[in-house]
């Protein structure tokens, strides 16, 4: 993990996330601090805590990016370990689902990463 620099804007940003352990869209960050901070800087600051595995994103069905907190893969190098995320097409809340899906080895394929999208309804929009 590289050390970042808590800037200003890297202490809002990821106060945003201390709040919230749901997902949030790359939209719904820009729109939350454009007061504070260009969008720019949102992408930079996001790409930064993503590199040091702070923050991990993944891509939602509407092709939005959206970031949650901590490292994406437990990996250990040798297995590559990747957990879904869940998408609730009725509320649009997409979160971390906290079970390991373990990619097997393809031949003739290297594997650096690799998304699960799971979609369907969330318990609050099923009651
Ligand atoms: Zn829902
Ligand atoms: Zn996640």
């Amino acid at each position: 993990m590289s050390i970042i620099r808590k800037t200003k804007s890297v202490r809002l940003i990821l106060s945003a996330f201390n709040d919230n352990k749901d997902a949030i869209s790359i939209v719904e960050l820009i729109n939350k601090f454009n007061k504070k901070m260009n969008k720019t800087t949102v992408y930079r600051v996001l790409e930064r805590l993503e590199k040091s595995s702070i923050l991990h994103s993944f891509v939602g069905k509407d092709g939005l990016k959206r970031y949650a907190k901590g490292g994406k893969n437990s990996n250990s190098k040798k297995i590559l370990n990747s957990h879904p995320h869940f998408l609730c097409e009725d509320c649009g809340t997409s979160s971390c689902i906290p079970i390991d899906i373990i990619i097997p080895s393809i031949p003739n394929y290297t594997i650096k990463t690799s998304e699960h999208l799971l979609i369907g309804q969330c318990k609050n929009c099923l009651s």
